[in-house]
């Protein structure tokens, strides 16, 4: 009987212990094989987490049953707001940049904005209109949905800025996400869209979407996380505590989600004004360190960037057109000038 007490004391001893623990699913440097192995084992433990498992199950049995709410020529593109089908009870809204001649199917973003952002925060006033408080708070994002349009991208983007959930039973994080791969889904079923050239861009809560966009959904060839990267234990002060969920922690840090990326092409952005509350590039660097690790296991070492730039919390278009540029688009004028512009 005492031994059976002993015994049960020290199991939940022990159960204590494991709830305390964090990242158990830490990358660490392995075989390629195994590097795969460990993306697919962490992919479906947070696919669970997300609470999204089920909708991917049913994913081809949800149409999207588009239903356009307006269209508007802009000259070298056509802008379109619609409505699409996200789960079988919810509808989203979601805008719609296509160019106006292509000679076949081409490459597309996913466009997300941050914190009090909106489905037309990555466009300029030239594509979309806003009011004058609305384009003062989204010039952080230096209209980078309207330079892609206007360089021939088929873009989307959809609000992923709620604080509520939508749908009973569901995770705020795990809609934001499903959303956004809805958004890919819309754009697989054009043919405008190359389904093989699909990226995915945003900045700060966007940056943190395009991160779990890119880790999660396959489809994505290319992603630009801007003014996010860095470790959960910061996020855990000074900021909106909606990036954090039941089981996260336990699993893994950001450098691990990021690691699900690898071996397609990854650029996190992060500016130097950060200041050390935020976004701080010496934090980036070194999660970044942390990523690294699987690319070079998965023999791309070229293909995951940091990108420090002068500025603060804000997108580097410069630094986002080059490298969607390399790694989405296709031709010799685009390889000759990825080889000869030095950056
Ligand atoms: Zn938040």
């Amino acid at each position: 009987m005492h031994l059976l007490v002993c015994l049960s004391i020290v199991s939940l001893l022990a159960a204590g212990s494991s709830a305390g623990a964090v990242r158990t699913m830490r990358y660490t440097s392995r075989a390629a094989d195994e590097a795969k192995a460990w993306q697919k084992d962490v992919r479906t433990r947070l696919q669970a987490r997300l609470r999204i498992d089920d909708l991917l199950r049913e994913r081809n049995r949800i149409a999207l049953d588009p239903q356009r709410l307006s269209s508007v020529d802009q000259g070298s593109y056509t802008v379109e707001e619609l409505e699409i089908r996200a789960t079988p009870g919810r509808r989203i809204r979601v805008i719609v940049t296509l160019p106006a001649t292509q000679k076949g199917p081409g490459p597309a973003v996913v466009c997300m904005g941050g914190h009090g952002s909106d489905w037309h925060s990555a466009y300029d006033a030239n594509t979309v209109s806003k009011d004058a408080a609305r384009a003062k708070a989204d010039r952080i994002y230096g209209g980078f949905g309207t330079a892609l349009a206007a360089k021939g991208y088929v873009t989307i983007s959809t609000t992923v800025s709620q604080h509520e959930i939508r749908e009973t039973g569901r995770l705020l994080m795990g809609e934001r996400l499903w959303d956004l791969m809805r958004c890919v889904d819309y754009l697989e079923s054009l043919p405008q869209v190359d389904k093989a050239r699909i990226g995915c861009a945003g900045l700060s809560l966007g940056g943190e979407m395009a991160m779990w966009l890119g880790a999660l959904d396959e489809r994505v060839a290319a992603t630009v996380s801007a003014g996010f990267l860095t470790k959960m234990d910061h996020m855990e002060q000074n900021h909106c505590l909606c990036w954090k969920f039941d089981g996260l922690r336990e699993l893994v840090d950001f450098a691990d989600i990021y690691a699900l990326t690898a071996p397609r092409p990854l650029q996190c952005q992060n500016g130097l004004l950060e200041p050390p509350s935020q976004f701080y590039v010496p934090l980036a660097r070194a999660a970044m360190e942390e990523v690294r690790a699987i690319y070079r296991d998965l023999a791309r070492p070229e293909n995951v960037v940091l990108d420090v730039h002068p500025e603060g919390h804000v997108i580097d278009l410069p630094g986002l057109l080059y490298f969607l540029d390399k790694h989405l688009q296709r031709g010799i004028t685009v390889w000759l000038l990825n080889s000869c512009i030095v950056r």
